[in-house]
């Protein structure tokens, strides 16, 4: 499945040094289609479209090249229009600008880039995503996104 909605990038383009889709092991199954941007540590993070913020943990500060860092990231929820989420993951602990409820525009700064969670270097874990059913964790999809306007 495709994204119905566009996004713009969640980073600025002036410190990306790559887009990586494949490289992460964790990019199987339902993330098969998540997309790493590879940036210095810090970088501000972006909404990729208007929408809701649904859910924001920031109160990590444990990562690392290891699985078992797997349920210490910091990440960042917004639900968009057709039923379309994206997902912001690494974030750096305490940096969340947003909270669950906000209303939030493309572009608007929401958090910043930290090595919390499975992660080797610096970069942001993003999806596209929609739920399959009711559980947060486990019912979802991630979908094709291959543009960024
Ligand atoms: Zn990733």
């Amino acid at each position: 499945m495709r994204a119905k909605n566009k996004y713009t990038m969640p980073v600025l383009q002036s410190l990306l040094q790559r887009i990586d889709r494949t490289s992460s092991p964790a990019h199987v199954g339902n993330l098969r289609n998540a997309v790493d941007f590879i940036v210095p540590n810090n970088t501000v993070v972006l909404a990729a479209a208007e929408g809701v913020v649904t859910y924001v943990k920031d109160d990590s500060n444990v990562g690392g090249p290891d699985p078992s860092y797997w349920n210490y990231t910091n990440f960042i929820s917004i639900m968009h229009q057709n039923g379309e989420y994206t997902r912001y993951d690494h974030l750096k602990r305490n940096s969340a600008k947003v909270r669950t409820g906000q209303h939030v525009q493309a572009g608007q700064e929401i958090a910043n880039v930290g090595m919390t969670g499975y992660t080797y270097i610096p970069h942001l874990h993003f999806q596209v995503f929609v739920f399959t059913g009711y559980n947060i964790w486990t019912d979802f999809d991630t979908i094709e996104i291959n543009d960024f306007i």
